[in-house]
C-alpha cells in the first residue's frame, strides 16, 4: 500500500453518497482527515454540526476537548496530535439531529453499515500502530460490547495496539464519576507512553 492508494481511497470517499442513495441522509458530507505515515488512528462515532460545516473532524466543542486530553497524553499541540493521527469516524456524514433537537442522533446501523469499508481500507492501507476508537460505539466496533468501565484505562492487543477513549463531548456523565476520570487519565497515559516509542523511533 501507497500514498497513491491513500489519495485515491480519499477522493473515493469525498464522493461517497451511499447513504443519500438508500435514503438515511439527505445529503452528504464525508468527514475525516489525516495522512499517509500517521502512527496513530482515531475512529470515532460520527461528526456533527460543526464538523459538517468544516468538514474537519472533531473541530467543534467536542474536539476542543479532545484536543487538552491529548496535550494531557504528551502531544506538543493539538496540530501535532493532528499531524501524527488520522481521524475517521463509524459513519463520516453528519446523521442529523434527534427529533427533540437536544442532539445528535446515534448513526443509524444502515449508515454504519455502508461506511464500515472505508474504515476497513485505511486499516489496510495506514496499518497504524495505535488505534484509539472514541465513545461506546467506536470500542464496541473493536473489542465487543463491555461497560466502559472495562475499557476505558487498559490497552488491548499489538499492532495496534488499542486505546480506547470516553467521547469527549461531555453529553455523557460517565466522566461525572472520579473513579472514570482516574480511568481516562489511565488511557492517556498509554497514550503517552505509545506517543513517546514514537517520537524514539522518528528521531
Ligand atoms: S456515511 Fe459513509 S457510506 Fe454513508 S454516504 Fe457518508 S461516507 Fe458514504
Amino acid at each position: 500500500m501507497s500514498q497513491a492508494s491513500l489519495r485515491a481511497h480519499q477522493a473515493a470517499c469525498r464522493a461517497c453518497r451511499a447513504c443519500v442513495d438508500d435514503g438515511i441522509i439527505p445529503e452528504a458530507n464525508p468527514t475525516f482527515e489525516g495522512e499517509w505515515g500517521a502512527p496513530f488512528l482515531l475512529v470515532g462515532q460520527a461528526p456533527g454540526p460543526s464538523e459538517r460545516e468544516s468538514r474537519r473532524p472533531f473541530s467543534g466543542r467536542a474536539g476542543k476537548e479532545l484536543d487538552r486530553w491529548m496535550l494531557r497524553a504528551g502531544f506538543d499541540s493539538p496540530e501535532e496530535f493532528r499531524r501524527l493521527t488520522y481521524i475517521a469516524a463509524l459513519m463520516r456524514c453528519f446523521p442529523g439531529r434527534n427529533a427533540a433537537g437536544t442532539g445528535d442522533l446515534r448513526p443509524p446501523p444502515a449508515a454504519v453499515a455502508n461506511c464500515a469499508h472505508w474504515l476497513d481500507a485505511e486499516l489496510r492501507i495506514l496499518k497504524p500502530r495505535v488505534l484509539i476508537p472514541v465513545g461506546q460505539m467506536a470500542i464496541n466496533r473493536f473489542l465487543g460490547a463491555a461497560p466502559l468501565e472495562h475499557r476505558i484505562g487498559n490497552r488491548f492487543g499489538d499492532r495496534p495496539v488499542i486505546v480506547p477513549l470516553p467521547h469527549p463531548s461531555g453529553q455523557s456523565r460517565w466522566l461525572n464519576e472520579p473513579a472514570n476520570r482516574e480511568r481516562l487519565g489511565a488511557a492517556l497515559a498509554h497514550i503517552a507512553d505509545l506517543r513517546a516509542n514514537r517520537t524514539q523511533e522518528l528521531a
